[in-house]
Parts: structure tokens; sequence; C-alpha cells
């Protein structure tokens, strides 16, 4: 695993991540703000264009700068707001199979940051089991109309345009259900979309919505990606999404655990320094090796990518080993901060709040776990 690597668009990430320190983050969590300036800022470096061709105002690089530029910015303060940049960036591979016209009507402007984009994908019946999704595309002479609803989507209030996942195939003809399904993009703003806000325990600095529509008119030209293939257009970012996720958890729990040390080193207590005890040493110890690991798993994946071969394995290793670690990390990190680290003067609480959301998304634990059984135990499909 060795790497050639050009660290320039990392570097990038890096210098603006750490313009926004540890204050910036708190407060705009504490005040539940979308961090405006520090999306301004990425944007304006073109950075959201990272995964974009450069045919289409992109930089055209690799998952491995995707995953590094996420990882520092989670180190450098952000913890889990690293999601913004890797979602920001991440919402163009959707488009992979999309006519030429909607990429040059959409990438140009994903890469400048002057769209941002939800993905309305998880309904009530179908969370964990999203293929068995409800939403229904109906065909009309104009193109279709869109009714169902959707569950804790991301960012409602201030995307420009959201991806629905909508059956265009009912099921029963579809022959599976994760055939006969179909992405569209769909203004957030329609009239057509009630949508109502949800509280949450953690991931302050963005709100979740449910949302609602009956009839929504979209046009053939909406569709994102292919006909009823949405699914399967989509499993590819899918992967992306999981080595990503598990960079960002690497660098929110290294934040979580670099923060604990120092604490340890300041903080006196029984007349000595805390983190002089081995007690308070070895689990920091331990989650640091559990990060590392994880480290290496995602850097594997990012590897095979990077050789056009299969990395949905390590994909999943890595996001399995990152969400434990990193949720091990904030957790020893606040027993360490003890009774301070339970207020909310100190950050390694929300760090703790935070990380917890990637046991249960993109992909839980649990089918993680199935989905590593099947397919490196040969054991039966359990969903
Ligand atoms: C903060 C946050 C942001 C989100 N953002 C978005 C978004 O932008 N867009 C979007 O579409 N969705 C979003 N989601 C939804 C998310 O991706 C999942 O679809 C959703 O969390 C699944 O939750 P559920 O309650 O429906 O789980 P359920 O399907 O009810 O499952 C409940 C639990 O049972 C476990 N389980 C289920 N089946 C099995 C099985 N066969 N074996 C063992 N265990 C099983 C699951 O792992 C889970 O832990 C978001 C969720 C959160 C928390």
């Amino acid at each position: 695993m060795d790497f050639e690597y050009d660290r320039s668009v990392v570097a990038k990430v890096e210098a603006i991540s750490s313009e926004y320190d540890e204050k910036y983050w708190r407060e705009k969590c504490r005040n539940s703000q979308f961090p405006d300036e520090y999306w301004n800022s990425i944007s304006k470096a073109g950075l959201f264009g990272l995964m974009i061709e450069e045919k289409w105002g992109g930089m055209g690089r690799s998952l491995l700068d995707l995953a590094l530029g996420t990882q520092e910015t989670a180190e450098r303060y952000s913890g889990l707001g690293s999601y913004l940049f890797l979602s920001g960036c991440l919402v163009s591979t959707l488009f992979a199979k999309s006519s030429e016209e909607q990429k040059s009507k959409i990438l140009p402007k994903l890469a400048t940051g002057d769209l941002k984009i939800s993905i309305a994908l998880s309904e009530e019946k179908s969370g964990s089991d999203s293929t068995s999704l409800e939403s229904k595309a109906l065909k009309t002479s104009k193109g279709f109309d869109l009714s169902g609803s959707k569950r804790f989507v991301n960012n409602v209030d201030r995307a420009d345009y959201l991806i629905v996942f909508a059956r265009t195939i009912p099921i029963e003809n579809s022959g599976k259900k994760s055939k006969g399904l179909s992405m569209f993009l769909v203004p957030a703003s329609s009239p057509g979309i009630k949508k109502k806000k949800l509280d949450k325990l953690g991931m302050d600095f963005i709100n979740n919505f449910d949302i609602e529509f009956h009839g929504l008119h979209v046009s053939d030209d909406d569709i994102v990606g292919e006909l009823d293939n949405g699914w399967y257009n989509a499993v590819d970012s899918f992967n992306l999404d999981r080595v990503a996720t598990a960079a960002s958890l690497i660098g929110a729990g290294r934040l979580a655990v670099n923060d604990a040390a120092d604490h340890s080193k300041k903080r006196i207590v029984f007349g000595k320094a805390l983190g002089s005890n081995q007690g308070i040493q070895f689990p920091l110890a331990e989650a640091m090796a559990q990060l590392i690991t994880a480290e290496a798993l995602m850097l594997k994946a990012c590897s095979l990518a990077g050789k056009s071969q299969n990395f949905t394995n390590f994909a999943n290793l890595a996001l399995l080993e990152a969400e434990s670690a990193a949720s091990y990390a904030t957790d020893r990190a606040l027993q360490t901060f003890g009774a301070h680290g339970y207020y909310k003067d100190y950050d390694v609480e929300r760090y703790w709040r935070d990380v917890r959301v990637h046991k249960i998304h993109p992909i839980s634990e649990e089918l993680l776990l199935s989905v590593i059984a099947e397919r490196q135990l040969g054991l039966p499909k359990s969903f």
C-alpha cells in the first residue's frame, strides 16, 4: 500500500480547515447554524469539484484525495462537520450515467459549490430495507408525477435540489425490488413539497426533515442517470460514500483522542497529571490503535479504487472498523474529561453525539456485518 501521492489538493483542504477552529464549529453547533463561511471557502477553492471531471469544471481527482481531505477536515476541528465536505463532493458521482445535457447543467455548479443537493431515499417503511421504497413516479405525457414521502433527509432547508428515489416500475412487475427504481432531480423549494423539521441527537450544524409530495410534476429531463436503473446507478456512489465516511470518522476519532490526551496532560488529579495514569493512557492508546487499523483498511479501499479494482469489501470493512473505533475513541475521550466532558463547555460531548450517527447512517452496523458475512464468509443472505 505504498502511494506515490500528490498532496496538493489535500494541502488546500488542510489550509482551509485550519482556519475554522473548534470555536467556530462549537458556535455553529450550539446555534444550529449551517457553516456558510466554511462552505464558501471550500467553494471558492473549487474543492467541491474534487470528484468532477475537468471538462465539467472539476478537478478530476481520486477517492484517495477525497478520503484524505475529509480526514484532514475532521481532524482539524470540524469533527463530523467533515460530512459537508464529503457529501458536497460526492453528490456529483450520482450523475455518472446522466445525459451530457444534465451533466453540463449541474456539474459545473456543483464544482463551484453554487448548488447544494440532498438525497431523499429513506421512507418510513423502508429505512434499512431501502429498495422496498414505495414513492411512485407515474408516467404522464409531459414527464412524471411523483407521490410519496421520505424521512430523515439532510439539509432540505438549504438545498437547491433533492434527488428523490421513486419507483418507475411497480414492485410486482420489476422482478426484483432493486429494479425499476429511478432518481429524479427536484427543486427543493417546489411548492408541492411539504416538509417537517426534525429534532435529533447530534450533527447540529445541519437540519433534517421528513418530506411529503403528491402529484409533483417533473420532466423526462429530470431523471438522474438511467430510467428504471437508479439503484444500480447509485451503488458506486454509495461505496465511495462508505470510504469517505470511514475517513471522516477516523479524523473525528483522532480529534477526540488528541483533545483528551492534551486535557490529561494539564489536569492535575491526586497531585499529578491525569495522563500519567496508565488507566487513562491505555484506553486512549487502544483507541488510537483502532483508528490506525481502520485507516489502513480505508487506504486499502482507496488503493483498489485507484487501480479500478473492486473495493466494495474494503469499503464495508473500513466503515465498520471506523465507526467502532470512532465510537470507542469519543467515549473514552469523554471519560478522560470526566464531569467536564459531560458539559458543553468542552467539545467532547459533541464529538461523542456526532459520531454515533454513523452506526446507523448511511448504512447501519448490522447491515454492514450482514454484507460482510454474506460476501466474505459465504453465509446466506439474511435480509
Ligand atoms: C442523522 C441522519 C441523517 C440521515 N440523512 C438521510 C438523508 O439525507 N437521506 C435519506 O434518504 N436518509 C437519511 N437518513 C436515514 C438513514 O440512512 C437510514 O435509512 C435510516 O437511518 C434507517 O433507519 P430506520 O430507523 O428506518 O431503521 P430500521 O430499518 O427500522 O432498522 C432498525 C434497526 O434494526 C437493524 N436491522 C434492520 N434489519 C436488520 C436485519 N435484517 N438484521 C439485523 N439488524 C437489522 C438496523 O440496522 C437498525 O439498527 C439519515 C439518518 C440519520 C440518523
